[in-house]
């Protein structure tokens, strides 16, 4: 295990910004209890992370786990509610345990699916996330105590086709790296709505953890995120919004990195530019609530 990995992963884990920023309360590490319509084909279970549902009229597309088998089988009962004949598949947004860890939940003969590099990121860290997940609390520990890790059975590299029935055609999508190396995006083609994990957020500070992609390539994910037209976008750690969400990211991420270049060419530490960055967002930004910049300012630096 590379001690200074999972140390990284520690302190930039998407799901450390979201237990910041979300409330003072300590976050559960459950899904939530039912679905909620986000658009006309799709519906999410808002929780730890937000599930995505697409429904079909032969088939349903879930995205994400949840947290270990337990939370996989409260999904996988919801879905058998939702639409209880369909055939059902499984994909993930990226390998982090919260999303990819409860596939031992679903019934057998659920089809999953994965992007290769995603599946290679599991493959070489998912171990090492998972003991640093279940080191974080007793209820993480058992959460994660059954893990099974089954391999995918289809695996694809940029782009896979999934028609579920009743004109409801899915795009799975690998753009490149952003928070991870495999992050990937789901597009519902007659609702335009995108399942966007963590690569496009609702007033989240972006992270990227240990190897993930750069800043650079976060951006050019977004560009192509942007030409898809999404209306309706789900992200997997904060509130569902419109289409506007891609944009604001990206202009997030080009601010952020544009201040960050400037203070690395004055010669200002990557240390010193961090505090001095979420001093100055902390205001420019006032209605999301940032409590450090500093992890996305140091892999701005490091790009
Ligand atoms: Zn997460
Ligand atoms: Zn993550």
């Amino acid at each position: 295990m590379d001690m200074r990995y999972v140390h990284s992963l520690a302190l930039t884990i998407c799901a450390v910004a979201w237990v910041a920023t979300a409330s003072a309360q300590p976050r559960s590490p459950l899904v939530g209890d039912q679905a909620v319509p986000v658009s006309q084909h799709v519906w999410a279970v808002m929780g730890f992370p937000n599930v995505g549902i697409v429904v079909g009229t032969q088939g349903v597309l879930v995205v994400d786990t949840g947290l270990g088998s337990r939370n996989g089988a409260t999904i996988a009962n919801i879905v058998a509610k939702l639409a209880p004949k369909a055939k059902l598949y499984l994909t993930t947004t990226h390998f982090h345990p919260e999303h990819a860890s409860g596939v031992g939940g679903f019934p057998a003969g659920t089809i999953l699916i994965r992007n290769s590099v995603q599946q290679k990121e599991m493959d070489a860290h998912g171990d090492e996330m998972i003991a640093l997940f279940a080191s974080r609390s007793e209820q993480q520990k058992e959460l994660l105590s059954d893990v099974s890790s089954r391999r995918p059975d289809v695996i694809f590299d940029s782009e896979y086709k999934l028609d579920l029935g009743g004109g409801v055609r899915v795009r799975l999508l690998w753009f490149g790296g952003a928070h991870t190396q495999g992050d990937e995006l789901t597009f519902v083609e007659p609702d335009k709505t995108l399942i966007s994990g963590d690569v496009v957020q609702n007033k989240v500070v972006p992270m990227i953890p240990g190897d993930g992609g750069t800043p650079s390539s976060w951006i050019a994910v977004l560009d192509k995120v942007q030409a898809l037209g999404a209306q309706h976008v789900l992200p997997d750690h904060s509130a569902p919004g419109d289409g506007s969400l891609v944009a604001q990211e990206k202009a997030f991420i080009v601010d952020l990195r544009t201040r960050a270049l400037q203070l690395k060419r004055q010669g200002v530490s990557a240390d010193q530019a961090g505090e001095q960055l979420t001093e100055q967002y902390k205001s420019r930004y006032s209605d999301w609530p940032i409590t450090s910049v500093a992890g996305f300012v140091r892999a701005i630096y490091k790009e």
